[in-house]
């Protein structure tokens, strides 16, 4: 029986763990599919406050996960396959294994949807983001592509017009989804152009060299393909809350993100915590979701400390 199960390990599992060792409650961390998060598919991450120089994404994971074993918490390569909130003591299946908990801290965030080719994950943090925010900067002077027509690609496109010479949307259809105020924003800059009907098939690039230098760019009327030298490909094509797992168990919203009351990370079940991307879809920063770690952590010690 553990007093708090922490499920997964970007920066507001690792953070909730740090909080939650430091308060005695010996976390298990379940580090799940991805250990560390999102963070470690980053190369530099310089939005993170602490790091004047900048960090590598995987480093700074490393960072967070030894600071909380320092202080005790348990963490295991492990990935829980189901769980059972239906009655207390709370039960987590990994394989065969039955495992128990007083509360439970839900960190399993978001990941970004990619177009699935082996090309970008290779070139993934060379050439190849799926976050504005966090590598934006590194784009200044380029020229830069943005995948997607919805309000991401939107905002992600406007945005990146700070640093880059040109901003090219790539959409598949001849018109976006995104709102009119967004797309009019988009639009109207004019370092922004749009290639209508048209999807990205294949990348080029060496990660160990000069990272993504072009991409073939099938037009989806005439299916021609015809290469295009870039330096950046920014998807932005949606995110995917990774909450399979509590479907059935927790109230989600309609795009599958746990539902938390304002300003905590209480779920509709007295006991079970969420932090980070799995319940914030507007901000998605390491920062904030280290943030609401901390929350997740202190809100689980008070609920055990009343229980
Ligand atoms: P989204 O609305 O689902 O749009 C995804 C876009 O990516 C669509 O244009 C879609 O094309 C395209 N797409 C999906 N899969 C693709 C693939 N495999 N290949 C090529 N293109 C693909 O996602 P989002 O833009 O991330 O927005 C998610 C939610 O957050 C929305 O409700 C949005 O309004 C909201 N949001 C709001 C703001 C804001 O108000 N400031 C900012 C960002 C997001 P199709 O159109 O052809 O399906």
């Amino acid at each position: 029986m553990h007093k708090v199960i922490i499920i997964g390990s970007g920066p507001a599992g690792l953070t909730a763990a740090i909080y939650a060792a430091r308060a005695n409650l010996k976390p298990l961390v379940f580090e799940g599919v991805q250990p560390g998060g999102q963070l470690t598919i980053t190369t530099d991450v310089e939005n993170y406050p602490g790091f004047p120089k900048g960090i590598l994404g995987p480093e700074l994971m490393d960072k967070f996960r030894k600071q909380a074993q320092e202080f005790g918490a348990e963490t295991l390569f492990e990935n829980v396959d189901k769980v059972d909130f239906s009655s207390k003591p709370f039960k987590l299946h990994v394989g065969d294994k039955e495992y128990e908990a007083e509360s439970v801290i839900i960190s399993t965030g978001a990941s970004a949807k990619l177009l699935g080719l082996e090309s970008e994950s290779k070139l993934m943090g060379f050439g190849v983001s799926a976050c504005a925010t966090c590598d934006g900067f590194f784009f200044k002077e380029k020229d830069i592509l943005v995948v997607g027509g919805g309000d991401s690609a939107m905002e992600e496109a406007t945005y990146l017009t700070k640093f880059a010479s040109s901003v090219t949307i790539v959409h598949r259809r001849d018109e976006f989804r995104a709102s009119k105020i967004m797309q009019d924003r988009a639009l109207n800059n004019p370092k922004i152009s749009v290639m209508w009907n048209s999807e990205i098939v294949e990348m080029y690039g060496d990660p160990k060299d000069k990272g993504l230098e072009s991409v073939d760019i099938r037009n989806l009327q005439s299916g021609e393909i015809v290469r295009h030298n870039t330096d950046g490909v920014f998807m932005a094509i949606g995110h995917k809350p990774n909450s399979d797992l509590f479907k059935n168990q927790l109230s989600l919203n309609e795009s599958g993100y746990i539902i938390t009351e304002a300003d905590s990370t209480v779920t509709s079940k007295k006991g079970i915590f969420a932090a980070g991307d799995i319940q914030d879809f507007t901000y998605k920063q390491a920062i904030t979701a280290a943030g609401s770690g901390c929350m997740a952590a202190i809100e689980a010690e008070r609920f055990l400390e009343g229980h």
